[in-house]
């Protein structure tokens, strides 16, 4: 039908149309301009789609009425129509795409009657070699219900075991860091976190972190004390340590719930488990099964002979073989799916790990999981959502500055602030927290959610990005590997060596008045590879420049494992026995430091200069 219409019509247009533009046509009292460009969508009348192309609807309707087609005002066009006015006006009239949700958030209201409880979702945290794998290990192990012992359990990033009839699900990466890094993602999977304290060791850096990350994230938190076979366990001296961290336990007045355990042995570990079912009942962990599946990926990778594998945590609804699923980027038909005992199973229910193929490609970690009902659909949002992906990674702006977070304060898009300190003494980092956490303003609060002291790390990070948190480092420096994590990350990292000016700078920024803003520039780095002690002179540090160039009139710091130990002046730079003015990146120098001989091989010496950021 298309076809013939064509050549009539195109000769149509170059007769009367382009020839018709005359003065004395009557189409000269139309708009000289044209559009020649227009777009509409299914439903569009007459008179709309005359409004776009800023023509007189009488006009559309003697032009269709030429071409066959009796129209009204107010009747609605076919797509045909529509390509055939195009055609007759010279101009492409695209229809829009249908609008679709691209969001894979599980953002549908359940109905209330149809919500089940749902088991909880726990991961285990706490500093190194305290005993999370242990436990871990020993709660898989002992708890697998029987007919299922012997059977081969494969890992898929989280286990189910029953306690008392009732499931409850453990992430099987235990520690903060991962934890933060799906936050950061926008996943969140935990509902319930158990630190765990060594009773021979004590509350470690790591242990405050993994607290602080879990406070930050809202997750309540159970204290296992672990170790408690050793024969050096010291168990009040943990629940003393951790009453001073503002976690009181419930013996002693306050509500934070505390288990003497050991994942060795297993005492203490039934209760433990119980203590989850009743966390759980007081948190009222609810789902629905009755409907398309919500989840989040836990771990994918891309497996040789089956194609893309995704563990998924189901959060919502029931996921089914068959069903046409998006995570991320990727969509595909759930072709098989086995749970964590590595069987096959047809559906799987809220809070189930289940292990997935049928998937077009390997989603990433912490990506969301929709169920769709149409495969068309699951497509065009996985391309469309990867069009956005590339866009956005693109278009990727910087961490906002003090400058941002004024105005932002000032347009009132800024209620709380979080803050995490690092520095290079415990003292430091408390003295700052108490002093940032003093600032008075209105409408603005400040949260400190981490201080503690040692190097910015790689968790730091992670955890301001999850949080939207500035990261204010006191006599810390980020290396070269945070530096860029931040910048992936768009963190905001401020450092500073005085108090009082870290102070100043938050209060002017909550205050919503422009600081001067300084930018330290990093001219160059060195390296110290060898120490000559020479009488007279001190200590005299043989280098090499890893990064930029060092300049004898530049400002200095010295590094050791990420901590500043010194800020200061060069007395000295020398290439072989010359004085040199600068030595530039892959070559060697010596450099003595000002007032200064403590340094040690492996430290860092950092050349940098101060500059005044100029707003517009
Ligand atoms: P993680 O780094 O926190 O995962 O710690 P691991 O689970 O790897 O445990 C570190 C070490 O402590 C291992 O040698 C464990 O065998 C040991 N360990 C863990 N829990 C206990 C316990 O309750 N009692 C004793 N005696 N040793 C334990």
């Amino acid at each position: 039908m298309a076809k013939k219409p064509q050549v009539k019509y195109r000769k149509k247009r170059n007769d009367n149309h382009d020839s018709g533009r005359q003065k004395n046509d009557r189409r000269s009292t139309w708009p000289k301009e044209y559009v020649k460009e227009a777009t509409y969508s299914d439903g569009i009348t007459v008179s709309q789609l005359a409004a776009k192309l800023k023509r007189n609807s009488s006009d559309l309707i003697k032009t269709l009425f030429l071409m066959g087609s009796v129209v009204t005002i107010n009747s609605v066009l076919t797509d045909d129509m529509i390509q055939l006015l195009a055609m007759e006006y010279n101009c492409t009239i695209t229809k829009e795409a249908e609008k679709i949700n691209l969001s894979l958030e599980d953002t549908e209201e359940d109905n209330p009657a149809e919500l089940k409880e749902r088991p909880p979702i726990i991961t285990i945290m706490g500093h190194v070699d305290h005993g999370k794998t242990t436990l871990l290990d020993y709660i898989r192990n002992s708890k697998v219900a029987l007919g299922e012992v012997g059977g081969i359990t494969q890992k898929i990033g989280a286990y189910q075991i029953e306690v008392d009839g009732k499931k409850v699900t453990f992430i099987d990466t235990p520690g903060h860091e991962a934890f933060t890094a799906m936050r950061a993602r926008g996943a969140k999977m935990t509902d319930i976190a158990i630190i765990v304290v060594a009773a021979d060791d004590g509350i470690m850096p790591q242990t405050k972190e993994a607290i602080d990350h879990a406070q930050a994230a809202g997750v309540p938190i159970v204290i296992a004390i672990n170790k408690i076979d050793k024969p050096g366990a010291n168990i009040d001296k943990i629940k003393y340590a951790i009453t001073d961290l503002g976690l009181t336990p419930e013996e002693w007045g306050g509500n934070t719930i505390v288990h003497e355990i050991s994942a060795k042995t297993g005492q203490g570990v039934d209760e433990l488990l119980q203590t989850m079912l009743i966390v759980a009942e007081v948190q009222e962990l609810r789902a629905n099964p009755n409907r398309a599946a919500f989840g989040t990926v836990i771990e994918a990778k891309l497996d040789k002979g089956r194609g893309p594998v995704a563990n998924i945590l189901v959060q919502n609804g029931t996921l089914h073989v068959g069903d046409t699923v998006v995570a991320g980027t990727v969509y595909g038909k759930v072709r098989r799916m086995s749970d964590d005992k590595g069987r096959d199973i047809k559906h799987a229910g809220p809070s189930t790990p289940v292990s997935i193929i049928g998937l077009s490609d390997v989603p990433s970690a912490g990506d969301r999981v929709k169920v769709f009902a149409d495969e068309r659909e699951a497509r065009l949002v996985a391309e469309k959502r990867m069009q956005a992906k590339i866009e956005k990674e693109r278009n990727a702006t910087s961490a906002m500055t003090m400058n941002d977070l004024t105005e932002q304060i000032k347009e009132g898009n800024v209620q709380d602030v979080n803050m995490i300190i690092k520095a290079d003494i415990q003292g430091s980092a408390e003295a700052l927290k108490a002093s940032m956490e003093k600032i008075k303003v209105d409408t603005v609060k400040l949260h400190v959610i981490h201080a503690t002291a040692g190097a910015i790390n790689e968790s730091d990070i992670m955890l301001a990005s999850a949080s939207n948190a500035i990261i204010y480092g006191f006599n810390v420096r980020p290396d070269a590997n945070i530096r860029k994590k931040a910048e992936e990350e768009h963190v905001n990292i401020r450092l500073h060596d005085i108090i009082y000016k870290a102070i100043e700078e938050m209060e002017m920024t909550m205050k919503g008045m422009l600081a001067p803003e300084y930018k330290e520039v990093i001219t160059g780095q060195a390296e110290v590879r060898q120490i000559y002690k020479v009488s007279k002179v001190g200590t005299i540090a043989g280098c090499m420049v890893t990064d930029g160039v060092m300049t004898n009139s530049s400002r200095v710091r010295l590094i050791r494992q990420g901590v500043t130990i010194y800020t200061g002046e060069l007395a000295s730079l020398k290439r072989f026995k010359d004085d040199a003015k600068e030595v530039s990146q892959g070559y060697e120098c010596g450099l003595t430091i000002k007032n200064f001989n403590d340094i040690k091989e492996g430290d860092i010496v950092e050349g940098f200069k101060e500059e005044e950021v100029k707003t517009a």
